[in-house]
């Protein structure tokens, strides 16, 4: 396969038209050629490390058939790697979770736990009858290779003591749901602790004299996920972090539930009953939870809130989210690199989809 004319959107090489050609499941050749004018734009597929469903599918009930016609819908989205996301669950309805989605491959790069291990006061839309504190003989049972990410808290007690676990099975820890101060963030980005949750929801917030989960997360070298669907986010405030972190920083994310990509309604998340009203979803107390957004409407907003260069729009949608995790043959567009694209138009509307070297979308 060949694109022909095309905008090539690298992450690290910039922007310049040429042409891309694929053989496989890899991109084989880059030629920069200068054309005068292009109609598409070739990017790296996007990357989504936070999401619970969508379209009708719910993480926690999905079957495998479920989990292969997610991987298959966000091909329309322009999603190529995906990691589902539990929520806050016991240890049967996690195992059950890892169980349905092993095997299902696709762009299915693992999974996300976010919780149980997290801060009551801090839940969100987490069921609070399932949080608790780790353990290493629960987490010896549900770690499994599966898992490349856990959102915890770092207050919670026993979480000094089992972060070096986590870390010797590659899991990558990130903050969230957490009521901790500037001083315990310090202690765990000490401890090698590089990212948070869908900040700045679920953390306290930034006061002048004491700098809370919002400020700490600002200050210190952390990468931090952001939910980009205008609700969750005022798009200054997506703005404001884009101009302190710059683009290397910033990681976009879903947060999508089983509501997003249908009709306003009734649905749930956790065993909890989630409305959805003019695209926001929340709980009969008005607590946001979860998303209704689609990934490439995320992407869209943060360069309409932030006004990036295209190469700065590739990593927070793709290459920065792939490095966090450790993998590395993805998220560029360079000889080598697995094949997965996103073609979009000049208004960044998707226009295809190409998986390991296949037309998807
Ligand atoms: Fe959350």
């Amino acid at each position: 396969m060949k694109l022909e004319k095309v905008l090539i959107v690298d992450p690290i090489k910039g922007e310049f038209t040429g042409d891309v050609e694929i053989e496989g499941k890899k991109i084989t050749k880059v030629s920069v050629k200068d054309y005068y004018s292009y109609d598409n734009i070739v990017m790296p597929g996007f990357v989504d490390v936070h999401t619970h469903g969508q379209k009708g599918i719910n993480v926690m009930d999905a079957s495998s058939e479920d989990f292969k016609k997610w991987a298959e819908n966000n091909f329309s989205y322009g999603v190529t790697s995906f990691i589902p996301s539990t929520v806050s669950a016991s240890k049967d309805q996690i195992l059950k979770v890892l169980e349905n989605s092993k095997d299902v491959g696709l762009s299915i790069e693992g999974i996300h736990l976010e919780g149980p291990f997290i801060s009551l006061e801090k839940k969100g839309a987490q069921n609070p009858q399932y949080i608790r504190k780790p353990t290493i003989e629960e987490l010896e049972e549900i770690i499994t290779e599966q898992v490349k990410l856990i959102t915890m808290a770092p207050e919670v007690e026993n979480f000094f003591d089992v972060i070096d676990y986590l870390k010797e099975k590659n899991v990558v820890i990130s903050l969230g749901h957490t009521n901790a101060d500037f001083n315990l963030f310090k202690k765990a980005f000490q401890s090698g602790i590089n990212r948070i949750t869908h900040f700045s929801n679920a953390l306290t917030p930034l006061h002048h004299r004491n700098i809370g989960g919002t400020g700490s997360a600002l200050y210190l070298d952390f990468h931090l996920e952001m939910i980009c669907d205008g609700i969750h986010l005022s798009r200054e405030f997506v703005d404001l972090t884009y101009q302190i972190k710059g683009s290397d920083k910033i990681i976009l994310i879903t947060d999508s539930f089983e509501g997003a990509a249908l009709e306003d309604g009734h649905y749930k998340l956790g065993g909890l009953d989630v409305t959805v009203k003019d695209a926001k979803a929340f709980l009969a107390d008005g607590t946001i939870a979860s998303s209704t957004l689609v990934f490439n409407e995320g992407v869209k907003n943060f360069k309409k809130f932030t006004n990036c260069s295209l190469q700065e729009l590739a990593k927070v949608s793709s290459y920065n989210a792939l490095r966090n995790l450790n993998i590395l043959n993805k998220g560029r567009i360079e000889t080598g690199y697995v094949a997965n694209l996103v073609i979009l138009d000049k208004n960044l509307d998707l226009v295809q989809t190409i998986f390991e070297g296949r037309r998807v979308f």
